[in-house]
């Protein structure tokens, strides 16, 4: 079933889920989500902690960090010391907290807590949905999923047989 929405009515869906994902306190990857039904934003979501715990989304796990100026030095020691390839690349490895809450899933939570019917409502999201926000949201009835960006794993996209998902441009 395609569903077919103006391009600059996605276009306005899509920017408030831009929006929206801005509210996010991640620095991994901030998602948005909005619910629509008959052309009507219902409900919005980010990606973030539950209600009352700290807003840090990530811990970093390991960072290693040599300025391209010591490396240089480095070099520069005659007999000293060579840097490995660990010493030399700098990399922040951010873990997201054990009870960080998907965009999609803080929707489907606050839709629940506040009598708010998903059922037949198409979504519009920054990235698509992974596999278990894709299952959730196929389990409320949810209709059609338009998103902007692919997600790390393809997983959600594997409900497509079930739900149209489809990836749109703005
Ligand atoms: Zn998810």
């Amino acid at each position: 079933m395609k569903i077919l929405y103006k391009p600059k009515r996605i276009k306005y869906f899509m920017n408030v889920a831009k929006l929206t994902a801005n509210e996010s306190y991640s620095e991994k990857l901030k998602v948005g989500v909005v619910a629509v039904r008959e052309n009507r934003i219902v409900a919005t979501g980010y990606n973030g902690t539950p209600p009352g715990a700290s807003n840090i989304c990530e811990t970093v796990a390991e960072k290693r960090y040599v300025k391209f100026s010591d490396w240089q030095k480095m070099l520069d020691l005659k007999d000293g010391w060579r840097p490995s390839l660990e010493d030399i690349f700098t990399w922040e490895r951010l873990t997201a907290v054990p009870d960080l809450i998907h965009a999609e899933h803080n929707l489907i939570l606050f839709a629940e807590a506040h009598n708010i019917d998903l059922a037949s409502c198409d979504l519009f999201q920054t990235i698509a949905p992974c596999a278990a926000c894709a299952s959730r949201l196929h389990d409320v009835g949810v209709r059609t999923i338009f998103y902007l960006e692919d997600y790390k794993n393809t997983g959600g996209i594997d409900f497509s047989e079930e739900m149209h998902i489809e990836r749109v441009t703005t």
